[in-house]
């Protein structure tokens, strides 16, 4: 997997979010509260591979959540490894953010 460039607006998002974002914004339920399986859409299949229609509901769902910018700069500060980038998180499948990751890792923007 390739890292993004410097200038891909997934690695501009995390630069304004990590400017922006202040306690106080931080406000709201996550949206997938109820079924936290749901954005793991590889055990839904039980294939090891994402389950298509699983992932889109669970995109779907964070695209509702209040929470998007939180939940991305958390995962990318806590996760501890590409490895454990996975699933849907912030409206993003893990493909996505484990190149997202792997940018960040690279350039100390972690
Ligand atoms: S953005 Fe994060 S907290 Fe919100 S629904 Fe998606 S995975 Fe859950």
């Amino acid at each position: 997997m390739e890292p993004l460039s410097a200038d891909h607006p997934l690695v501009v998002r995390v630069r304004r979010i990590k400017q922006t974002l202040r306690a106080d914004d931080v406000v709201g339920t996550p949206a997938c509260a109820a079924d936290p399986d749901l954005h793991h859409p590889d055990r839904v299949s039980g294939l090891g591979c994402p389950d298509h229609k699983a992932e889109r509901k669970a995109i779907t769902v964070c695209q509702a959540c209040p929470l998007t910018d939180l939940c991305l700069l958390q995962e990318l500060r806590e996760v501890g490894g590409v490895e454990h980038v996975l699933g849907v998180r912030a409206g993003l499948k893990q493909t996505a953010r484990q190149a997202l990751y792997l940018t960040l890792a690279k350039e100390g923007l972690l």
